[in-house]
């Protein structure tokens, strides 16, 4: 099942407990505005080649459109489209003042040269530079885009339309971006992990966790919850997992991956095991951090954690979620979890907007903050409608912008 899917299911799930109209569903469903545009750069050989990029701004009523700019070559209108809701959703959840929006190019950046790429985007910011801005839609960094992406976009939104870093957001730190925008993902799904095990009264040192994904996302993960003290039990990549039951040091992880193109092949801190045993390990908490998808109905039975955290976008598919919800096992949902990101681009936003420079430790209580805050309200809400923690945060999400949509008089 894909993102859309599920997360459609999700929407009306959570219309359904706040009762909205057929009228209020289909405003909220439907993008205000869907652009796809033809994009010709020059190749390093001197010949053109074209290009398809999308843009889809879905839902402004609380703020600015917020949401990153996808490479990949199996881009298309459906999948922005979906995920610009799902940012909609995400932003009303952690209540930072946007709305919601994505983008992307048809593209393999790993088939393009540098100067290609720089072609290819400074031509994507020619085509839609009136349609973004700091005070409109905000782009930043997504699957196949880097913060060298979000400069060029930065610089060539700025022949346009004079000085505005704040056009953009997931800079290098060198170039108006913000310290603590790498690890912002992976330090929020730390945050809500610890605030989940703080009111189910456990003890952080006696947890145990098991981490699918050493990327972006898995290893800030991995690191603020070793910091935090609990046991990481297992960590795994793309090629394949490691275990150890006293627990894999981290710090040991990170700089084998790093001495090793980032991938984790070869490390000694741990037993070899494939991902699919990683999934089913016996541990407090499961942290899929890489892939949509990778629990399903075909592998749910065989999970034996009693908490699963959604770092990843979608990793539960739907009727995944039903049969943990039989089986008591408490699913932290993505759009509160990895919130992380979008929470410290907001930060970034706001610096670039005050022409001041924020600190990493200032970025980090905010963080906290923020995600923390986020976190107990959908825990209350989560008891107090007795309804499961994801369509608790989808109904937070959905109800912000339900309520900004009638408070604006759109309705
Ligand atoms: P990444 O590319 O940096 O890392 C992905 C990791 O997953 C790598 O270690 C890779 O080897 C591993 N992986 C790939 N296929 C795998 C498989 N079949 N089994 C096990 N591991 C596999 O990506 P990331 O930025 O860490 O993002 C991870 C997930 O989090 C994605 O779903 C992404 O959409 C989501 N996400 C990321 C951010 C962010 O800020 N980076 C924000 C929100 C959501």
């Amino acid at each position: 099942m894909d993102v859309s899917t599920s997360n459609s299911i999700y929407f009306q799930q959570a219309a359904d407990e706040l009762d909205l109209s057929e009228t209020m569903r289909s405003l909220l469903l439907t993008a205000k505005r869907e652009v796809q545009v033809q994009l010709t750069a020059e190749m390093d050989s001197g010949a053109l080649s074209t290009f398809i990029g999308y843009r889809v701004q879905h839902n402004d009523a609380r703020g600015p459109l917020k949401g990153g700019l996808r490479y990949h070559p199996e881009v298309d209108l459906d999948e922005v489209r979906s995920l610009a809701s799902l940012m909609t959703w995400k932003t009303a959840v952690v209540n930072i003042p946007y709305g919601g929006a994505k983008g992307g190019i048809a593209l393999d950046p790993t088939t393009l040269s540098t100067r290609e790429l720089e072609r290819v985007t400074r031509s994507f910011v020619d085509t839609i530079h009136d349609l973004f801005g700091p005070d409109v839609d905000i782009p930043a960094p997504d699957m196949g885009t880097t913060a060298e992406v979000m400069a060029w976009i930065m610089n060539q939104y700025g022949k346009y339309h004079g000085f505005a870093p704040a056009c953009v957001t997931g800079k290098p730190v060198e170039y108006h971006g913000i310290p603590g925008r790498e690890e912002a993902t992976g330090r929020g799904v730390g945050i809500v992990t610890l605030k989940l095990l703080s009111r189910i009264g456990r003890r952080i040192p006696d947890t145990t966790v098991a981490i699918q994904g050493f990327g972006n996302v898995g290893t800030h993960t991995a690191k603020f919850l070793h910091d935090a003290e609990c046991k990481i039990i297992a960590i795994s990549d793309a090629h394949g997992g490691y275990y150890r039951q006293e627990g894999i040091d981290v710090l040991d992880a990170l700089r084998h991956a790093r001495n090793h193109g980032g991938r984790l092949d070869g490390f000694t801190g741990g037993d070899h095991i494939d991902n699919q045993t990683l999934l089913s390990l016996d541990c407090d908490v499961l942290i899929p951090a890489a892939l949509g998808g990778v629990l399903t109905v075909s592998n749910a039975e065989s999970v034996r954690a009693p908490i699963i955290v959604e770092a990843a976008n979608s990793p539960v598919s739907p009727e995944a979620d039903i049969l943990f919800a039989k089986k008591d096992i408490t699913v932290l949902p993505d759009i509160l979890v990895n919130a992380g990101g979008v929470t410290v681009s907001w930060f970034e936003w706001v610096q670039n907007r005050q022409h001041y420079q924020w600190g990493v430790n200032r970025v980090r209580q905010e963080l906290d903050r923020t995600l923390g805050e986020a976190f107990e309200q959908v825990w209350q809400l989560s008891s107090s409608r007795k309804v499961s923690l994801r369509t608790a945060a989808y109904m937070l999400g959905v109800g912000r912008v339900a309520q900004a949509a009638v408070l604006g008089g759109i309705v």
